[in-house]
């Protein structure tokens, strides 16, 4: 592919609206114009170490407005930044680090203890402590003024459910139609401020960085999600947009009680993960205005989302793909499925990857023609909106029906007494494979038995949890998601 060259998102934004609120953070306010100076600064701080246009720099930071402007400043240096999980152990961050063979990992102060570790496999990394980086002597950094689209500017390893975790590339482009098929969908409006308190360190935060200098719009970044914290910045913040899964947007609902959210907050985008029926009808009750997603590292965020207007009448559904992507449904014979017909959901756009960090195989297996082969399974209704199943790794198949454990994990959730649930397969005799449920219950006085005759009502019999076991916590990882091969090991202890 020809060059595709434009100028680098930062400096631009801050040449075009120089004052108006970039990020906000603890109380601070920075313009684009500070955040671009800053950005800057930290970039030569950086030159100063060594790092050079397309090294590839290890990042492990919390969120903050030191970390966004520190990945900002990576963007002026032209370094691929390589952007780490903070709940990872040394030995994953160790693994990811060569991996990816990155010479610099730039690290939060706190995390000093893993990066010591992570020096241990791999002595000739130079560590560099985000608190001291304003410290390290500046030299004239050479600032990549224009930015090819082919250039990848993020690796984010997938959290490695079968075999090793892969680094997905991300090109400028990835970032740069992701922004504006999301903008074309919720559009925009020049007072927009996203509420950012998923992390940076996962495509759905890293994504509203890259919004926010695309669009023009002010970020709110909080360090972690609490929320009754998230409802009183809302408020008074003037929050119009912000990003969730569902866990969160739970706890939110919970915490409104009786009140409401403000009016000028105008979309909740709720992605990640299945949404259980019940939660998105308490949201509509409150006139919470959910856009429900579907997306993935791969996909530099959002490749498809549903509307409001449509929250109701297509309840469950993740809407229709983005102005820019394309998406289908393949079946088993490999062929489009018809419209209600399950199978694989395949995508394709320039918000899409072009690959695993040096994984040829695994990238020409996964991508083919453009079309990205996401492993999750789907199908499409006759107006051609999406509905997501379950991953097919997960997909339990019980005498020949197939089972999707997120449908029973979303009725399980919807009992009062019950915090959280999670389903995984379980070899059965008779059957293949049956559904066992963990349960994280919010009362002691919960019995199997009250859980069977509860799905009775609203389970068709082969998908009621053969076995029901009560666990202190549903694990479930950074970005909140259930992890199921954690759940396997504890039947297979
Ligand atoms: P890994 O690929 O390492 O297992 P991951 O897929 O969980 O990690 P992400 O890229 O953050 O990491 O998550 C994308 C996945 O989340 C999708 O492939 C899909 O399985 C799930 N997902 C996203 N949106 C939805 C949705 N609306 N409904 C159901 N599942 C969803
Ligand atoms: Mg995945």
């Amino acid at each position: 592919m020809g060059e595709q060259l434009m100028e680098n998102f930062l400096i631009k934004r801050a040449f075009l609206t120089p004052d108006r609120t970039a990020i906000e953070f603890e109380g601070m306010q920075f313009s684009f114009k500070e955040v671009y100076d800053r950005a800057v600064d930290f970039a030569g701080r950086m030159a100063g170490q060594g790092i050079q246009k397309n090294d590839f720099a290890a990042v492990l930071l919390k969120n903050s407005a030191d970390s966004a402007i520190i990945l900002y400043a990576l963007q002026l240096l032209g370094v691929k930044a390589v952007i780490l999980n903070s709940r990872l152990t040394a030995n994953e961050l160790s693994w990811q680090v060569q991996d990816s063979d990155s010479a610099y990992l730039i690290i939060e102060d706190s995390f000093i203890s893993a990066a010591e570790e992570v020096k241990e496999s791999c002595p000739a990394v130079i560590v560099l402590q985000k608190e001291k980086l304003h410290t390290l002597p500046y030299s004239e950094a050479p600032i990549v003024r224009e930015l090819d689209l082919n250039d990848v500017c993020t690796v984010m390893y997938t959290s490695g459910t079968t075999g090793n975790p892969k680094g997905v590339l991300q090109t400028y482009g990835n970032h740069w139609w992701s922004a504006a098929g999301s903008a074309l969908n919720l559009g925009l409006a020049e007072n927009d401020s996203w509420l950012c308190t998923v992390p940076l360190f996962h495509i759905s935060g890293y994504s509203i960085l890259m919004r926010s200098v695309i669009y023009g719009i002010n970020i709110h970044i909080l360090e972690r999600f609490q929320a009754r914290e998230v409802i009183e910045v809302i408020e008074k913040r003037n929050i119009t947009v912000m990003s969730v899964v569902s866990t969160m947007l739970t706890q939110i609902l919970e915490e409104l009680g009786q009140e409401r959210l403000p009016k000028h907050f105008r979309c909740m985008l709720l992605g990640g993960g299945p949404a259980p029926l019940s939660l998105l009808e308490s949201c509509k009750e409150k006139s919470i205005p959910v856009y429900q997603t579907y997306g993935m590292t791969e996909t530099s965020s959002q490749v498809a989302t549903l509307s409001p207007e449509y929250s109701l009448t297509k309840l469950g559904s993740a809407g229709k793909p983005l102005f820019p992507a394309q998406m289908k449904i393949m079946n088993n014979d490999e062929k489009e499925a018809s419209p209600g017909e399950a199978g694989e959901i395949i995508v394709k756009g320039f918000n899409v990857t072009i690959g695993y960090l040096n994984r040829e195989k695994d990238t020409q297996e996964k991508i083919k023609n453009g079309w990205l082969a996401t492993g999750d399974l789907g199908y499409m209704d006759e107006d051609g909106f999406l509905f997501v199943l379950d991953r097919r790794s997960d997909l339990i198949i019980s005498g020949g029906e197939n089972v999707y454990p997120a449908e029973i994990e979303g009725v399980l959730t919807a009992h009062p007494e019950i915090a959280d649930a999670g389903v995984i397969a379980m070899e059965d005799k008779r059957w293949g494979q049956v559904p066992i449920a963990f349960i994280q219950a919010s009362s002691k006085t919960l019995t199997e038995e009250d859980i069977k005759t509860y799905c009775l009502g609203r389970l068709a019999k082969y998908k009621i949890p053969k076995n029901i076991y009560f666990i202190e916590e549903i694990p479930r990882n950074a970005a909140k998601k259930i992890l199921r091969r954690e759940l396997r090991k504890l039947i297979d202890a």
